[in-house]
Parts: structure tokens; C-alpha cells; sequence
């Protein structure tokens, strides 16, 4: 199996608040929710994002659920006790996972990050726009992630996306998912980025693709079989 990844901060101006990780069998996107002037915690998005990924990192041995609930667990002691964890707006982020064990990978989505299997006889694009969840302060928000499983010899590519390099196909339409993996298995998953920053570039006003970032935080971890 072959891994690569691409990240990008969407502005030059301040870090990137997306997380990508590479585990020997768990590969992730996570991306820190843009906090609100005012969040309970001293700490900071990127900072939460941080203990999260490492926190994944040494849960790889569960499931992707229990991995990722007990990781918000543990991240929520970390805070210490000088935050407000019960603030509505603590920091968060949207994660997108994937584990493989046993001859079987299981995927798990909560928010709006995009896991997209390709395996033999389907293409699975798994994402949640909809609902504004996020793993944050509490690991019972863990439930509401999608999960599912596909036996390991059907899987030929997977991608995770954080929704900032989503948004290549699922604002600017510019393929379809089976033609960003194509992309990505000539090129790399750089170039998805590449192209994607052309257009928002071009669209400088956010005219032709109203959005409410220019650019965004984006982020790809790409697998092949
Ligand atoms: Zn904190």
C-alpha cells in the first residue's frame, strides 16, 4: 500500500488548522472548526487539533469510534482545568478516519470531512454536511459519526478530504470523485490542490462560487492498494 498527502493553508497569513495523519493503520484528515472570538478554552484550535491527532495516533489499537471518543476523552483532560469545556463553542474539529486491520477497512466521518472508497463494484462517498457535528469537548458526540466497513480486497484507492479540498468536486465541479482519485493516482493529491487554488484564484470575490472562505484549510491523505 502507498500513501501520500497535501496540505495547504488556505491564507498565507495564519497556520493551517487542518491535521493529517499517517499511522501504520489508521490514516486521518482532521480539521480545527474556525473558533468564534470567544471559545472557554486558553488553548486554541490548532493546539486542540493537535492532541486530538496524537490522542487518535495511541487509540489506533480500538475501533474507529472508540479510538476517536476515546481520544476526545483523553484531549478533554488535557485542557486542564482553567477552560470552560461546557462553552458552546470550545474548539473542535470535523474528522474524516480510516483504519485497516484484519483484512477489513472500516471508515468513520464526522462532519463535513470526505472519505471516498473505491472499491470493485462501488464508489462510496461518505460525508455529512447536513448536521454541524464535530468532535469536541464531549466523546457522546462520537455517535453521531458515519461509519461502515468494506472487506480490504475490494478497496483499490481511498481518499480523505478535509471540506476545504472537497470543495474541488463539490463546489467547483471540477471532476467527478472517480475522476479526483484518477487525478490523484497520476499526480498526486497535491494537484487536486493545485487546480482547486487556480479557480479560487480566478474567482478571487467568491462571485462565480459564492463561499464563505475565498480559500480554505485543505487537506488530502490519499491510499492505493
Ligand atoms: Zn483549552
Amino acid at each position: 500500500m502507498r500513501t501520500q498527502m497535501a496540505t495547504e493553508a488556505g491564507r498565507t497569513t495564519a497556520p493551517s488548522e487542518d491535521r493529517a495523519l499517517v499511522g501504520p493503520n489508521l490514516l486521518a484528515v482532521l480539521d480545527g472548526v474556525t473558533a468564534k472570538p470567544e471559545t472557554g478554552c486558553a488553548h486554541g484550535v490548532g493546539w486542540f487539533a493537535d492532541q486530538l491527532a496524537a490522542e487518535l495516533l495511541r487509540c489506533a489499537h480500538l475501533g474507529p469510534a472508540p479510538a476517536l471518543a476515546e481520544a476526545v476523552r483523553q484531549t478533554r483532560e488535557l485542557h486542564g482545568g482553567g477552560c470552560d469545556l461546557e462553552h458552546p463553542d470550545s474548539p473542535s474539529a470535523t474528522v474524516g478516519l480510516v483504519q485497516i486491520k484484519e483484512d477489513v477497512l472500516r471508515y468513520l466521518v464526522l462532519g463535513d470531512a470526505t472519505v471516498v472508497v473505491d472499491a470493485k463494484s462501488e464508489l462510496r462517498v461518505v460525508s455529512d454536511t447536513r448536521t454541524n457535528r464535530t468532535a469536541g469537548a464531549d466523546p457522546a458526540d462520537v455517535e453521531h459519526a458515519l461509519t461502515g466497513e468494506i472487506p480490504l480486497a475490494e478497496v483499490r484507492r481511498v481518499a480523505i478530504l478535509s471540506d476545504g479540498a472537497a470543495r474541488a468536486v463539490d463546489l467547483f465541479d471540477l471532476f467527478d470523485w472517480r475522476q479526483a482519485l484518477e487525478l490523484m493516482a497520476a499526480n498526486g493529491p497535491d494537484d487536486l490542490i493545485r487546480k482547486m487554488r487556480a479557480v479560487e484564484k480566478e474567482d478571487a470575490k467568491a462571485v462565480d462560487w459564492p463561499r464563505a472562505k475565498v480559500s480554505d484549510d485543505a487537506t488530502v491523505v490519499y491510499l492505493e492498494r
